[in-house]
């Protein structure tokens, strides 16, 4: 198959990780006899440099003129001034709308293999986490009606949803956990919020056409303690825009691994969905060789398995990846014990990394 993808690979550690990611695809692209075109797209503060826009129409087109795109991250200290016009994270918000990907997909995946990063005391993770968190991107409080009286001393937010909003997320969400463990919880405030009634009734009108994805409801406050309490019980959550927000980085802590994580925004299929990991541009540790790219790769295989409905050439990544972390290998964030990894010379850098998920692949 060919297949054309827009690679933004943005600024800080952006670059060095969507390096490895392109070297993963090329050995998945040779592995299974397909071809991927790559076009550079310049988005976030390296755009703000070079055209005084962190995503200027031309760069955008780009991206939608591909099959997917793929981004490492924006943002940085030289572009933080906070009476500057524009700031590097508009571009995001600028490709999401562009792109009109509605829905952000996270998985929350402990692997055992790092089950020592995780928070929480090991009889409450058990044999592991795997949740994949669905939020609504593109409506709610956040896009509402925001008003702030003349006087100052009052101020709204609207949340607002239609039921065409609703369903179309909702629906992609039965779909996911459809490949998965086959169980759905819309998290809301259903006690509270008008808005949240009109999603559970159309949450339960479209689960007839599911009869083999068991749905329930929980309410937000309720849900943030059960992450914490019995992680093991959520497959696929699926929730506003807001409580998405908080709650996929509150399940992101519960890895303990920041580099580890990808992430998924798509829209109703006619176009490009946006794939990153949902880490930032660590300017601290940029240009050094030590950021880790796994997030960044399983992002990678994220893309091929929504955008590309290459499914064995998504597991193919994933597997690469468990198989690395099996043998050992560490990038300093998921070390752990920092000094026994080097000891036992297992301490690695991004590209040795992305070279050793390569290797597997192409062997
Ligand atoms: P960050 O995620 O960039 O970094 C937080 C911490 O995690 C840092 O110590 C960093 O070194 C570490 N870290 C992050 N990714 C890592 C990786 N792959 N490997 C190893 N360590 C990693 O968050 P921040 O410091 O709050 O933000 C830095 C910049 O990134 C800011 O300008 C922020 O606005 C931007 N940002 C961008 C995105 C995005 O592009 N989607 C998301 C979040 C933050």
């Amino acid at each position: 198959m060919e297949k054309t993808i827009a690679l933004i690979p943005g600024d800080g550690i952006g670059p060095d990780v969507v390096n490895e990611a392109v070297k993963v695809l090329d050995s998945v692209a040779k592995k299974f006899g397909h071809r991927f075109e790559y076009r550079a797209v310049v988005a976030g503060g390296t755009a703000i440099d070079k055209f005084g826009d962190p995503l200027p129409q031309s760069q955008l087109d780009l991206c939608l003129k591909a099959d997917s795109v793929l981004l490492g991250a924006v943002g940085g200290p030289k572009w933080d001034n906070p009476d500057s016009a524009f700031r590097p994270e508009d571009a995001l918000l600028g490709l999401r709308k562009g792109l009109k990907v509605f829905a952000n997909l996270r998985p929350a995946v402990i692997f055992p293999q790092l089950k020592k990063a995780c928070p929480l005391k090991e009889e409450i993770i058990g044999d592991g986490l795997d949740i994949l968190i669905v939020r609504e991107l593109t409506g709610g409080i956040y896009f509402g009606k925001h008003f702030l009286s003349d006087e100052g001393d009052w101020a709204s937010d609207e949340e607002k949803y239609s039921r065409k909003e609703i369903e179309r997320i909702v629906k992609l969400a039965f779909e996911a956990a459809l490949l998965r463990n086959k169980k759905v919880t819309l998290v809301d405030k259903a006690n509270i919020l008008t808005s949240s009634r009109l999603w559970r009734k159309v949450a339960a009108e479209l689960s007839k056409a599911y009869p083999s994805v068991e749905l329930n409801y929980l309410y937000v406050d309720n849900a943030a303690m059960q992450l914490v309490r019995n992680p093991g019980q959520f497959d696929v959550i699926v929730t506003s825009n807001m409580f998405g927000d908080i709650l996929s980085d509150e399940a992101s802590q519960i890895t303990g691994s920041i580099g580890m994580l990808p992430s998924a925004s798509i829209g109703d299929g006619s176009g490009p969905g946006l794939y990153e990991p949902i880490h930032g541009s660590a300017p601290d540790i940029s240009g050094k060789n030590l950021a880790n790219p796994l997030a960044t790769i399983l992002s990678a295989a994220m893309l091929l398995r929504y955008d590309f409905k290459m499914e064995d050439e998504a597991l193919c990544i994933e597997k690469a990846v468990n198989l690395v972390l099996d043998e050992g290998w560490r990038t300093a964030d998921i070390a752990g014990d920092l000094e026994a990894v080097k000891r036992e010379g297992k301490l690695i850098g991004t590209k040795e990394m992305g070279d050793l998920v390569s290797q597997i692949i192409n062997n």
